[in-house]
């Protein structure tokens, strides 16, 4: 069957956006990066994601290709319900109604999507949760979000920002996480905090970061500090997804961001720490991510194709 549809997906970072045109089976036909600029102001940053929504839409026209929506996926506090980057702080939107703009300036409907939300989207039907129905897929970078998808849609939450289980208290007595409370998840696990609790140790200078890759490097070939600075993160996280898992029954947890690069060395651990932690709960899979930093964009793709009634024929679920 020939099929000439192609949605236009746009996933929108602090530094970069990555664009592509995608086909209804998934398939990507054209990808495109472009600097976000976001130093220039979010008006300029909006007038950029038209101009480059646009243009993929003219260069579909131009292959003999039909654009029949846009997806597209910000950073921060969304309101997919009514289009609306309500508040993000590495783009500076604050709420700005992209869907509309979209749809007024391309005539093309529209979908505004979570940056995280979408990337768990995309993991859950076709990457690393494909065909498993119940998925939570966490990203551990700078910070840690997630997105509980089931049956092949994420759920958004009342006010748009649903999945916060970087906020999930785990240490009390904890670092001051950047939300202003002591002992969140992302002060302790995430790529950051890693990074700042193995300088603080070291009594090394902050001019000097060590990464977490370097920590969970470090650990691995058996320096004492850097072990326990990676188990001490691996326990929080534990803490984190246990709690996550008595919320949400999961099959699956798929782990995505910079720190799930450190494959094995995270998996590991903490799959053994989370099975500590299982009492009657049933244990979900522990999987690393399988798209990459793609997979905002596809998941972007998906909402797109999702909004026009137009489902993946060759996604298993
Ligand atoms: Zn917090």
């Amino acid at each position: 069957m020939s099929d000439d549809r192609v949605v236009v997906a746009l996933d929108v970072g602090g530094t970069g956006m990555k664009c592509a045109l995608v086909r209804p089976d998934g398939v990507v036909v054209r990808t495109e990066r472009h600097p976000t600029g976001a130093a220039r102001g979010p008006a300029a940053v909006v007038g950029t994601i038209l101009d480059v929504a646009g243009g993929l839409a003219d260069k579909a026209r131009a292959d003999g290709l039909t654009p029949i929506a846009v997806g597209i996926a910000v950073p921060g506090v969304v309101d997919e319900a009514r289009g609306v980057a309500v508040w993000s702080a590495n783009v500076g939107f604050r709420d700005v109604p992209l869907r509309d703009l979209t749809v007024k300036r391309l005539g093309l409907p529209t979908a505004l999507g979570h940056d995280v939300r979408v990337g768990g989207l995309a993991e859950a039907r076709l990457g690393a949760g494909r065909g498993t129905g119940h998925v939570l897929f966490v990203a551990i970078g700078t910070g840690i979000a997630a997105a509980h998808v089931v049956d092949g849609t994420a759920a958004v939450g009342a006010h748009g920002a649903a999945g916060e289980i970087g906020h999930i208290l785990v240490r009390p007595d904890g670092p001051r996480c950047g939300c202003g409370r002591p002992g969140c998840l992302e002060a302790v696990s995430s790529a950051a905090a890693i990074g700042r609790r193995y300088a603080e140790l070291a009594g090394e200078t902050p001019d000097a970061p060590v990464t977490a890759a370097e920590v969970a490097e470090r650990a691995a070939a058996g320096e004492p500090l850097a072990g326990q600075v990676w188990q001490e993160a691996v326990e929080a996280l534990a803490d984190g997804l246990a709690t996550g898992q008595a919320l949400f029954d999961v099959a699956t947890i798929v782990l995505g961001g910079g720190l799930a690069q450190a494959g094995d060395r995270l998996l590991t651990p903490l799959r053994a720490a989370l099975h500590e932690r299982m009492t009657f709960h049933r244990e979900p899979q522990l999987v690393a991510a399988a798209l990459g930093d793609e997979a905002g964009c596809l998941g972007a793709a998906l909402l797109a194709l999702d909004a026009v009634g137009v489902r993946d024929h060759q996604e298993k679920r």
